[in-house]
C-alpha cells in the first residue's frame, strides 16, 4: 500500500485526476457521462434497501462519500434527504457547491477525508453512500472502516465500485478509455479494482452486514444500462450496521 507523505489516506495523483476534469462534471455528454448514467440506477438500489427497511429517504442524515461534483448527493437532496457531501478534490467540490446554488438545493459540502470526519461526527448519519470512490484511494479498508463509523446502528451503508477481473478489464479500462474514449485515458488503474469478496469481507470486519449486492450492467459500446445480477464490472453492495 503507498500512503502519500502527508498521511492521510489519500493519493493526491488521483485527486489531481479529477481537479483536471472538474469543469466537465454537470456535462451530460462530457467525462462523466457514465456517472450520469448509471445515477438513476443507484438511487433505485438504494431507495429499495430503504423501503425494504420499513424506511425512506426523505429528512434522513446521508452522508456522500467521495461526492465529486454532486450528482448523487444533488438526486439525495431532491427526494427530501439532509445530505453532507465530502471530497479531497477542491475542484470537484467548487462545482458541487456551484451546482447546487444553480439548483436551488441546500447542501453541506465540505473538504475532509472520511476517517477526519468519522472522528467528528461518529454515528451521526442514517445512510452513508460511498460510490465510485473506493478504487481511486491507498487503502479503502480505511474508508470502508470509517463509513461503518459514520453509520448510525441499524443504518445503511451503500458502495459501488469496479470488479477485478478480465471482464472488468477488457470493459471499464480497454474499451471505455482506450478504443471508445468515454471516460478520460487513465481513469482507473485495474489493480485497484475489487472484488465483491474482498469488499464484503472488509465490510464484515468492520461490523457492517452485507445484505444485497447488484452489478450495474453497463456496456460502453451501446451505452445499455440496468441492474443485474451479474456482479462482472461495475456492482453496488449494501450493507447494515450491525
Ligand atoms: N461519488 C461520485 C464521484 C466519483 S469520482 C459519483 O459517483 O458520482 C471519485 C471521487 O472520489 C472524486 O471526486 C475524487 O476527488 C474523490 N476522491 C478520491 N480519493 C479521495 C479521498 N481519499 N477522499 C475523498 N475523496 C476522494
Amino acid at each position: 500500500m503507498t500512503m502519500t507523505t502527508n498521511s492521510l489516506n489519500v493519493n493526491n495523483k488521483e485527486i489531481a485526476k479529477f481537479e483536471k476534469v472538474a469543469n466537465q462534471w454537470w456535462e451530460l455528454d462530457g467525462d462523466f457521462k457514465p456517472l450520469h448514467q448509471l445515477n438513476p440506477l443507484r438511487v433505485q438500489f438504494i431507495c429499495q434497501h430503504v423501503s425494504d427497511q420499513q424506511s425512506e429517504i426523505f429528512a434522513k442524515k446521508i452522508i456522500d462519500v467521495g461526492c465529486g461534483g454532486g450528482i448523487l448527493a444533488e438526486s439525495l437532496t431532491k427526494l427530501g434527504a439532509k445530505v453532507t457531501g465530502i471530497d479531497m478534490g477542491t475542484e470537484p467540490l467548487n462545482v458541487a457547491k456551484l451546482h447546487a446554488l444553480e439548483s436551488e438545493l441546500s447542501i453541506n459540502y465540505e473538504k475532509i477525508t472520511v476517517e477526519e470526519k468519522a472522528q467528528q461526527a461518529s454515528e451521526s448519519f442514517d445512510y452513508v453512500t460511498c460510490m465510485e470512490m473506493l478504487e481511486h484511494v491507498p487503502s479503502p479498508e480505511s474508508v470502508i472502516r470509517a463509513c461503518a463509523q459514520l453509520v448510525k446502528p441499524g443504518g445503511l451503508v451503500f458502495f459501488s465500485t469496479l470488479n477485478k477481473n478480465i471482464k472488468s478489464y477488457l470493459l471499464a479500462i480497454i474499451a471505455a478509455e482506450k478504443l471508445l474514449k468515454i471516460v478520460p485515458d487513465g481513469t482507473h488503474e485495474h489493480d485497484k479494482f475489487i472484488k465483491p469478496s474482498q469488499l464484503i469481507n472488509w465490510a464484515e470486519q468492520n461490523g457492517l452486514k452485507c445484505i444485497d449486492a447488484s452489478g450495474i450492467h453497463y456496456n460502453p459500446m451501446t451505452e445499455n444500462h440496468k441492474l443485474t445480477d451479474n456482479l462482472d464490472v461495475n456492482y453496488l453492495l449494501c450493507c447494515q450496521k450491525i
